[in-house]
């Protein structure tokens, strides 16, 4: 049995993604390799070795990088903590934090100075939440979205103001549902001016929910660190769709998968580089999906300006490079 293959769009790469690579390929090509990064710079694997290949070195754990270094923090940002590590050893910082991060920062900051209890919505392993968390310790409580018992056991003082925020990656409605949850147990929870579940998380998440009814298997493109993309596995499940797997390559495919399957969907989490969704597409291809119809509108036309090369806090000057010397 063959069928048909509806691809979702808007997929694949936002601007925060966008931006995060090429501040790592600008600060290679201006300050040539090896150029450090905190954390995987995105959670896409074939992102983490294309930039490996062309001499990006990625660590968790600054005190391996040499003093005098650029370093580069990735898209999910990082707590103040971590700036004052990169400072002690005297790197250069390329802040490659996605804006829309940095604004849950701020907004963290913000309630934390206002004296609020902030409840974070997101899942404590998360580097997101790590780094968010960082920014008002005093303040944050974590509750995770897929734990029914957090809000339960949550322990807040009942005299001082409770606002919510969220890690921007989860599925909407996971947040909603946890919103709900802490309402009824605090009805004087504070709305934050806007949601912090991302433009793009909501578009991806969108657009495959309109599309997961008519499908008989689901195929996500994405990496098992990167939350937005599990998260639409869980949304195109929830949205009527009677498989969904998340495949981190073509190779991936199970072509037990496709028996008694009519219609796919694909999709790509906001970190999956759109030739591996071709690739995929092919793969289907040979096994008698070649009829590919895109659903959706793709032009997102959110952009974001590239950070400051080694504008560090404050970072030493940059080393010239060997063939600077003259
Ligand atoms: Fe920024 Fe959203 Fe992309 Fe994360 S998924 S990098 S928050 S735009």
């Amino acid at each position: 049995m063959t069928g048909r293959v509806l691809l979702a769009a808007p997929r694949g790469f936002c601007a925060g993604v966008d931006r995060a690579v090429q501040a790592v390929r600008s600060a290679l090509s201006e300050y040539g390799p090896p150029v450090y990064v905190r954390h995987a710079i995105v959670h896409n694997t074939h992102v983490i070795a294309q930039l490996e290949a062309a001499g990006a070195v990625f660590t968790d754990d600054l005190d391996e990088v040499p003093p005098g270094s650029i370093v580069v923090f990735s898209a999910h940002g990082v707590s103040p903590q971590v700036r004052e590590h990169a400072h002690r050893r005297s790197l250069s910082v390329v802040d490659a934090t996605c804006p829309l991060v940095s604004k849950v920062h701020a907004e963290a900051r913000r309630y934390a100075r206002d004296d609020h209890q902030i409840v974070l919505i997101g899942h404590h392993d998360h580097i997101e939440v790590s780094g968010t968390r960082g920014h008002a310790p005093e303040h944050i409580h974590v509750v995770d979205p897929d734990d029914p018992a957090a809000v339960g056991n949550l322990v807040l003082d009942e005299d001082r103001p409770v606002v919510w925020l969220s890690q921007t990656t989860l599925a909407v409605g996971d947040v909603e549902a946890t919103v709900e949850r802490l309402r009824t147990r605090f009805p004087h929870l504070r709305q934050p001016p806007s949601d912090d579940v991302c433009y793009a998380s909501t578009n991806r998440q969108n657009a495959i929910a309109a599309i997961a009814a008519r499908c008989d298997l689901v195929l996500v493109v994405g990496s098992p660190t990167s939350s937005n993309s599990l998260r639409l596995v869980t949304v195109a499940q929830r949205a009527g769709a009677r498989a969904a797997h998340l495949v981190d390559s073509a190779d991936q495919l199970d072509p037990r998968w496709l028996e008694g399957v009519g219609t796919i969907g694909v999709t790509s989490g906001a970190s999956a580089p759109e030739h591996v969704v071709h690739e995929l597409l092919d793969r289907l291809a040979g096994h008698g999906w070649s009829d590919v119809e895109q659903i959706g509108n793709d032009s997102e036309d959110v952009t974001f300006g590239s950070p400051p090369m080694g504008k560090g806090r404050p970072g030493p000057p940059r080393v010239p490079r060997h063939d600077d010397r003259s």
